[in-house]
């Protein structure tokens, strides 16, 4: 395809005649940047119109023999050579653009997915990511624990390496790409450069396929993997297993794996963060007078001291009791004590409590609005 129009290069990028490198590159960066018909969507005709010149402008400023030709004998000069997708037309100034275009854009495929596999020994693509959901007791999430998770993934094959390939038989050029790697289709305006669907942009194709793969590469395999969760993760806490992942094609790296952790909630440790809250009911007598009652902790139960005229519903606050913080450092444990009413009285019980009832007198006047635990915790700790 020739030229539509006659256009001067230089001028079209405006840049001078003895521009270096550098300043074309940047200026085409700039062009390309101004009239990419995705940004154009008004005047995309003009746009694209703009954008093939750019390019057109480029592969001919970019490349030094070119440039002379064009210096001396101007497009005529270059004949076809000088057009996008002509006969010269050289296809790694292509790639050359995806290098340019593609940290401009945010993408890697300005030209339709030849980043990926380029003609040039295909770059590697990275494995997919993996999600592999755990459920994990409260206490081996506050103590750590190092487990087995089993799990199915893709692999690379070990009979061929990962290639396809029947051991011991070469590859082939790929014959739909003619070895490229790439295919260039017209569209529009555009000549646009894919990434061969037959080879997936290696240029080659396996001769004879792998028995054990059939020549996808590929395997499905069952994995037990050991797993260190660290102490104090909570739910919504995730893990990275790098390069646990599926493989890379052609070379690249592995994928991650994500372990998604659910911990399971405690029959009476409620947790916020690292801290953790529990109630434990006490006697009126206790309460009272002062007592030793067993306060659970997560290393089973201790001594905990009741002082004398406790209220129900005070907090007592246990530094250093809660859960780990896996930054560093411990939660606290808080304690609320609840003053328990008997709901059911002996007779001898009843004429106790009376005598009792007589000798301390409540003034029945409503008490403050009570909040709820841990606004409490706040008010009193901070
Ligand atoms: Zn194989
Ligand atoms: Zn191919």
């Amino acid at each position: 395809m020739a030229s539509s129009t006659e256009f001067d290069y230089y001028e079209f990028l405006g840049v001078e005649r003895d521009a270096s490198n550098d300043q074309i590159k940047s200026a085409y960066r700039k062009a390309a940047l101004k009239w990419h018909p995705d940004r154009n969507p008004e005047n995309k005709h003009e746009a694209e119109e703009n954008f093939r010149r750019a390019s057109e402008a480029y592969s001919v400023l970019s490349d030094a023999q070119k440039r002379s030709i064009y210096d001396r004998f101007g497009q005529a000069g270059l004949g076809n050579a000088g057009g996008m997708g002509g006969a010269g037309f050289n296809s790694t100034v292509f790639e050359e653009f995806q290098d340019i275009l593609g940290d401009l854009f945010g993408v890697d495929d300005v030209f339709g997915g030849g980043r990926r596999g380029g003609r040039r020994g295909a770059r590697g693509q990275r494995g997919a990511d993996l999600r592999y959901d755990m459920s994990l007791g409260f206490e081996d999430a506050a103590a750590g624990v190092t487990t087995q998770i089993h799990l199915t993934r893709r692999e690379n094959c070990e009979s061929c390496g990962g290639t396809g390939a029947k051991p011991g038989t070469g590859m082939s050029a790929c014959k739909t790409c003619g070895g490229r790697g790439q295919m260039a289709y017209q569209q529009g305006f555009f000549s646009i450069t894919r990434t061969c669907p037959a080879c997936q942009g290696t240029g080659q194709v396996i001769r004879d396929a792998c028995a054990s793969c059939r020549g996808v590469g590929r395997v499905e395999r069952q994995r037990n993997l050991e797993v260190g969760v660290p102490a104090g993760v909570d739910s919504g806490t995730r893990l990275r297993m790098p390069g646990q992942g599926e493989p890379g094609v052609n070379g690249g790296p592995a994928g991650d794996l994500y372990i998604f952790l659910e911990v399971k909630e405690h029959p009476f440790f409620e947790r916020r963060g690292s801290d953790l809250y529990c109630t434990i009911p006490v006697s009126f007598p206790q309460a009272t007078l002062g007592a030793t009652v067993a306060m659970p902790t997560l290393k089973g139960n201790e001594d905990f001291e009741i002082p004398e005229g406790t209220q129900s519903g005070q907090i007592f606050r246990q530094k250093g009791k809660g859960l780990p913080n896996p930054h560093g450092g411990k939660g606290d444990l808080y304690v609320s004590v609840r003053v328990m009413t008997p709901s059911k009285v002996s007779r001898d019980q009843r004429k106790l409590i009376e005598q009792l009832s007589q000798s301390l007198k409540v003034e029945n006047k409503p008490v403050e609005r009570s909040s709820s635990f841990f606004d409490k915790v706040k008010d009193i700790f901070g």
